[in-house]
């Protein structure tokens, strides 16, 4: 262990926040002989001031129950395609929100008690409340108890963040979409980022009439534009109502319940407006600023490249620094502290490609440069695109269709972008995002035999 246990602290590691990035760091540094300690708060479905729970946004608040309702949802135009391959049905298929919700919130329980025991076998302890930092290497948990740690590792995530606008208090946030108590006939989303669009999708699948407010000519700023257009158009042709360069100004109670969701060219009357207008780091009642850690934009906890803020024994990682806001990002910083700290092996997290996927319907996977990014940063680009109604939409007769882009740098001949959107994209770009960080050039791809008959084999046949 690079930092010697020492016994002039409770702990080597006091972590604060039990979701990806805190239980990946703090179970290594146990494995690496540390004594650890992690302080969560219980877990509460909804967001407020004491929601918590061990595991985290990922697992209780985002990717997890997210996916399952993705998953849920996209059934809806399954039984659509499945009519073309001569399936019928005597009624329509029926959902119940109730069952999804039940059978979501068990699975979450089951993921916590994981979670828990994941932290148990690696002989972390956990301490279940509010933990406030007093002093560089004092945590106190809910106003009580004091524990003393050589370090304090933050990893308190973020929350979702909605501007201050007439009746800001009426709209709902991803927390609340992921647990409603019946699903909404006609749901008015504003933003048009990842959560935004992955909200509309589901709610679009199970049946609700979807009006998506961006205040911006296009959706998912800082990806491809091309993939950013392809995406808003098979989304609308699902039926989703795209309001384009429209800036929420005000929500308005109606006398029967209703909500009036005004922007500046239109209304719009729904009982259910969620804003998904980005998120901020977790920073306040921390105790941070008291102590003088750097605090930045939104609250961001500044830090170094691994990780350790301006005062030495306080290092933070995940979305509270709001560096790259993805799970496998804080998973990797986590372990890169606990390399550096307890490993005796200084490792900077690496965020030069990393592949991401937005589970819209279609979906959308990228890695590397976008064209846009490719033609500032490099002298000679070649760009390969591929759009093609995938084998499955030929006898279900949808509207179904996929988009491939590929971006070489001609200096090198290597692929520095893959961007598609399509059924399973996010599965595919995972294996194409190692060739990618691996710096394999275009030949590389083309000396590839295709799976056939896939949509994945057009990645190696794009000429
Ligand atoms: P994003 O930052 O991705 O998107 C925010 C959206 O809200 C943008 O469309 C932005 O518009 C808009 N917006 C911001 N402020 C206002 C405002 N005042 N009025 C109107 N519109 C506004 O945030 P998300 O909340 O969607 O996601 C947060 C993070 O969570 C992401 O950055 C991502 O890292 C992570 N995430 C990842 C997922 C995945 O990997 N699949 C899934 C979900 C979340 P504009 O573009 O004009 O600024």
């Amino acid at each position: 262990m690079a930092a010697s246990a020492s016994h002039e602290f409770d702990y080597d590691l006091i972590t604060i926040g039990a979701g990806s990035g805190g239980v990946r760091a703090s179970r290594f540094a146990a494995n690496f002989g540390a004594r650890v300690a992690v302080v969560e708060l219980p877990f509460a479905t909804i967001s407020s001031d004491e929601a918590g729970g061990v595991g985290g946004t990922c697992v209780l608040r985002g990717c997890v129950p997210k996916k399952l309702l993705v998953y849920g949802s996209s059934f809806a135009h399954e039984f659509d395609e499945s009519k073309g391959f001569g399936w019928s049905y005597d009624s329509p298929p029926r959902h119940d929100w109730k069952t999804l919700m039940k059978n979501k919130n068990t699975e979450l329980q089951r993921l916590i008690g994981v979670y828990k025991s994941i932290l148990s076998s690696a002989g972390v302890t956990l301490v279940e409340g509010r933990g406030k930092i007093l002093d560089a290497h004092t945590v106190q948990v809910s106003g009580k108890e004091k524990y003393t740690a050589k370090y304090i590792l933050v990893a308190v995530g973020g929350r979702s963040t909605v501007p201050d606008i007439p009746g800001k208090e009426f709209v709902i946030t991803s927390d609340h979409a992921l647990d409603l108590p019946a699903r909404p006939e006609k749901i008015c989303i504003v933003g048009a980022g990842y959560i935004a669009l992955e909200f509309a999708s589901i709610f679009n699948g199970f049946g609700s009439e979807v009006h998506v407010f961006l205040r911006g000519p296009k959706v998912l700023r800082g990806f491809d534009d091309e993939i950013r257009d392809f995406v808003a158009d098979q989304m609308a042709a699902k039926g989703v109502k795209f309001h384009f360069e429209e800036s929420p100004e005000a929500v308005e109670k109606c006398p029967d319940g209703s909500l009036l969701l005004r922007t500046n060219k239109s209304t719009e009357k729904t009982k259910c407006v969620m804003f998904a207008t980005g998120r901020a780091p977790n920073t306040k009642n921390l105790g941070l600023e008291d102590i003088g850690v750097r605090l930045g934009k939104n609250g961001a906890i500044m830090v170094d490249e691994y990780s350790k803020s301006n005062v030495d024994s306080i290092w933070a990682v995940g979305d509270v620094t709001n560096r790259t806001n993805l799970t496998p990002v804080a998973l990797m910083e986590g372990m890169a502290f606990s390399k550096t700290v307890f490993g005796d092996r200084p490792t900077k997290p690496d965020y030069n490609n990393i592949p991401s996927a937005v589970f819209t319907q279609p979906p959308i996977g990228t890695v590397g440069l976008t064209e846009e990014q490719a033609i500032k940063e490099l002298r000679n680009i070649d760009v390969y695109t591929s759009s093609f109604r995938p084998m499955k939409a030929t006898l279900s007769g949808l509207s179904d269709r996929t988009f491939i882009k590929m971006i070489v740098d001609c200096a090198t001949g290597k692929v520095v972008g893959v961007h598609m959107c399509g059924e399973d994209a996010g599965e595919i770009l995972q294996g194409v995002g190692i060739a990618v960080k691996a710096g394999l050039t275009k030949d590389h791809f083309d000396a590839t035999v295709g799976i056939h008959p896939t949509s994945a084999e057009e990645i190696v046949t794009m000429r």
